[in-house]
């Protein structure tokens, strides 16, 4: 699930595949004749983000605060926002601090489980080799020891922690191809404008406006002042490929894939800034090849380094319900669900690293713009019998359907160097890419575990007719506001910096929806420049 690449002839090796496909291909009204009467079992678990808990912001029906606790700071939120606030806290001397978080798990969306077989993530399960320019996510990550050292100035990534081959591969007109560009049976057109889509972005990942400054950077505070690109943010990516005078299918698929995969909504829905902004904003000039890094519990090893930062200073399982400001303190009332008891937080700072549909909770007079649209989304792990012919096959890290409506999935013992593995792991992705977002969630909260196992089956199954046979378990996460989906007029809007604004010099906000776009590098950065901003 990473774009921008270059796309590369079809080889050999994928036509011997093709052919060997066709001949299953051959097989199967056979095979699902006799699957009808065998239809496993599978065992499944819902869990995800604390819906009960979080719901509970809307009915405020706590018990009143027992205990009285003063702070100097503190950190509301334990995603990679708040984690890094921690550290940066930390790098600056200052320990006297806390952080509460309302899941029994830190890492928010770059959270991850374990099942007998490995971990997996719950969401970000990557992070591409940073631009040479961001000094502090080098340092993080050579302090990680995810950078060994650095050779004339350029960083030597842990070979372990990058991607291993075989990366990437698309089924597409029944064939398993290379890569995630579509290649396989293109026509002339079809590759013509696939290459003359990233003669466009690399000439976009080079342009600078005339400060000097990239017109796309990451983060993206480092951006140009220029207005050269900006109006590109009042349009859908789909309408600026149609300007462009694109027509081909298999690019639009394509762009609409990195689209989802990257905010949640196609290319009907995203800002075309936004769209562009990943092909453009990574310059990748930290190495010669474009490569991730990744591991099994995917950026959950991200929060872990940085969590080490808040060791005994953070107090899960605990829901911040009210943030009031009074002469002296501000006041955060908090529901402790292990001991079933609400404290209150008096401190001199506090630092609400929560996303802003979720602050317009906390505070009473605090609405959230509408511009501040959230994508749903599931990941399901996906548990492999161990007899199942699919456990034997070769999967690669990235495995992703042409048209489908899902992701694809990731298999998450691809980073294990052990040869023999009895139960293998997939972690299917699923974004709900609508006009109506909320409406969206609404069903999608509804959703039982057989109504999505249908969803996962059947697109699998596009690829992997025999897949619902074969699998043991699939253990689902679900996110009801997944993440921050920039439609056309969010990113440079005033309400986005309205939101960002704080309240006295005492209430601050970081959050990787303040920048609009959400991946690791916003997040980490959105916790370097709030602590940055108070000390
Ligand atoms: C499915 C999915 C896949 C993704 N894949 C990638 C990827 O591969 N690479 C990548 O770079 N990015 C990915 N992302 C983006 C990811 O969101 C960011 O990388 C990053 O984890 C966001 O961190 P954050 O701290 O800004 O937000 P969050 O993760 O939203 O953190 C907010 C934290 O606040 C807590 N909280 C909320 N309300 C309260 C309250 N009232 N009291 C106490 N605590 C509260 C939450 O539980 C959470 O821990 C993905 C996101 C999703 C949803």
């Amino acid at each position: 699930m990473k774009n921008g690449e270059n796309s590369n002839q079809f080889s050999r090796r994928n036509f011997v595949k093709s052919v060997v496909f066709a001949g299953i291909m051959a097989q199967i009204p056979v095979m699902l004749h006799s699957c009808k009467n065998i239809i496993a079992d599978i065992f499944l678990k819902i869990t995800g983000t604390n819906h009960i808990l979080g719901h509970r912001l809307w009915l405020k029906n706590f018990p009143k605060p027992t205990e009285t606790i003063e702070i100097p700071i503190l950190i509301i939120g334990g995603g990679i926002t708040g984690l890094s606030a921690a550290r940066q806290l930390v790098k600056k001397n200052k320990t006297d601090f806390l952080l509460l978080e309302l899941e029994n798990t830190l890492g928010g969306n770059s959270s991850f489980g374990t099942n007998k077989a490995t971990s997996f993530p719950h969401g970000a399960h990557y992070l591409p080799l940073p631009n040479l320019q961001d000094k502090e996510l080098l340092s993080f990550l050579h302090e990680s020891k995810i950078i060994t050292h650095f050779e004339k100035g350029m960083p030597i990534f842990d070979e372990t922690q990058l991607c291993f081959k075989p990366q990437e591969r698309l089924f597409i007109k029944n064939n398993w191809q290379e890569e995630l560009i579509p290649k396989y049976g293109n026509s002339e057109v079809a590759n013509e404008e696939i290459n003359r889509f990233f003669e466009i972005t690399s000439q976009l990942k080079e342009e600078k406006g005339f400060d000097g400054l990239y017109h796309f950077d990451i983060p993206i505070k480092k951006i140009s002042k220029d207005q050269k690109y900006r109006d590109l943010d009042t349009i859908t990516m789909k309408n600026w490929l149609i300007e462009q005078k694109f027509t081909s299918e298999e690019l639009f698929e394509y762009v609409n894939y990195c689209c989802k995969d990257d905010f949640g909504i196609g290319i009907d829905f995203v800002s075309a800034w936004a769209g562009l902004f990943y092909f453009a904003a990574r310059k990748h000039d930290a190495s010669s090849n474009e490569n991730v890094l990744t591991w099994p519990e995917g950026n959950g090893r991200l929060a872990t380094h940085l969590a080490k930062f808040a060791n005994n200073k953070t107090k899960k399982n605990h829901l911040v319900y009210e943030v009031k400001q009074n002469k002296n303190a501000v006041e955060v009332l908090c529901f402790d669900a292990k001991n079933n008891k609400s404290v209150m937080y008096k401190s001199d700072k506090v630092i609400c690293c929560t996303p802003q549909y979720i602050n317009s909770y906390l505070f009473k007079d605090r609405k959230t713009s509408a511009k501040f649209q959230y994508a749903p989304w599931f990941t399901a792990t996906i548990s492999l019998k161990k007899e199942s012919d699919l456990n034997n096959s070769e999967f690669y890290w990235d495995n992703v359907i042409y048209k489908s409506k899902g992701l694809g999935y990731i298999y998450n013992q691809h980073q294990t160097v052990n040869q023999i593995i009895e139960n293998k792991s997939l972690t299917y992705y699923y974004s709900f890419s609508n006009a109506d977002l909320k409406a969206a969630r609404k069903g999608f909260l509804k959703m039982k575990e057989e109504e999505i196992k249908k969803i996962i089956i059947s697109d699998l199954s596009i690829a992997h007719p025999n897949i619902e046979n074969e699998i043991e378990s699939i253990e689902i996460y679900k996110m009801g506001h997944g993440m921050i989906s920039p439609t056309p007029n969010f990113i440079f809007s005033e309400e986005k910096e309205m939101a960002a604004k704080n309240i006295d010099n005492k209430i601050f906000f970081a959050h990787s929806d303040l920048s609009g776009i959400s991946v690791f590098e916003e997040a980490f950065h959105q916790g370097i420049d709030i602590i940055n901003q108070i000390l």
